[in-house]
This record gives structure tokens, sequence and C-alpha cells, in this order.
């Protein structure tokens, strides 16, 4: 079972199936709804993925798709095309209660991806003033 919410803790979601398609996804879509450079998904099964805190408000981000997120904090929880939406259902990595726990696989939309987004890895890492936060969970 995996478990994740937004940021201020009004929504939370379990998912009871193995996700598969992790992905990290540059399209301008994802990047204009959350302000990051790409986000990165898993799929599910839509059977398998349930609210169990808070209601997520929903925003049609095409014509084809809708995307839920917290009312409160803005957070992204989900994606989904609307002809495939009961059969399936993407969910941001990043709003696991362990966002380790699902690596992505694949980028997707590459041709939207931002030039600089390609070896960031090289990047100097400047050290944290602080010590990491411990894993959120405020649900
Ligand atoms: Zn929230
Ligand atoms: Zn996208």
């Amino acid at each position: 079972m995996l478990t994740g919410g937004c940021h201020c803790g009004t929504v939370r979601y379990e998912v009871a199936a193995t996700p598969f398609e992790p992905v990290l996804c540059h399209c301008a879509d994802c990047r204009r709804v959350s302000g990051a450079p790409a986000l990165a998904w898993f799929t599910v099964p839509a059977g398998d993925f349930r609210y169990v805190g808070g209601a997520p408000q929903r925003y049609a981000s095409s014509p084809r798709a809708s995307r839920e997120f917290c009312g409160a904090c803005g957070a992204q929880i989900t994606f989904a095309e609307t002809a495939l939406a009961n059969r399936q259902i993407d969910v941001t990595i990043a709003s696991l209660d362990d966002p380790r726990a699902i690596r992505p696989e694949q980028h997707i939309f590459v041709r939207s991806r931002l030039d600089w987004m390609t070896g960031l890895d090289l990047l100097p890492d400047r050290a944290d003033d602080v010590p990491p936060p411990p894993p959120e969970h405020r649900g």
C-alpha cells in the first residue's frame, strides 16, 4: 500500500496496486500547472486509487484530460485522460509520503523539455543550512 497527500495535509490518498510506467514528464501543461520544470508520475488502475482525506479540486488542463489538486495548498495529485479515467490514473510521485519508493524510468514529452534540464546532476551541490525534514505526514 502506497500513501500520499498534499503539502497542507488536507488531501490524502492510498494506492493499492503496484504502480507501472513511472515517468518524468516535460510537457508544458505539467510545467504550467505546477510551476516546476517537470513532474514525475506513476500510473495505476483507477480502481486501486482512492482518496482517504479531503476533496481535491479538478481542473481541465486540456480538452482531453483533467488534473486534481489540493484547493488549499495547490499540490498536484492526479492526472487522467478523460477517455481512460475509469481505467487508469496517473499520480504524482512527489506527493507520495515516500517519493523515493518509485524512480522514474523514462522521460516523456522530451520535445518540450527545457534545455537546462539536461545535465543537472553536474551542478555543484550547495550545503543545506538545516538538516533535511522528516518524511511529511500530517494527515
Ligand atoms: Zn493541501
Ligand atoms: Zn506532462
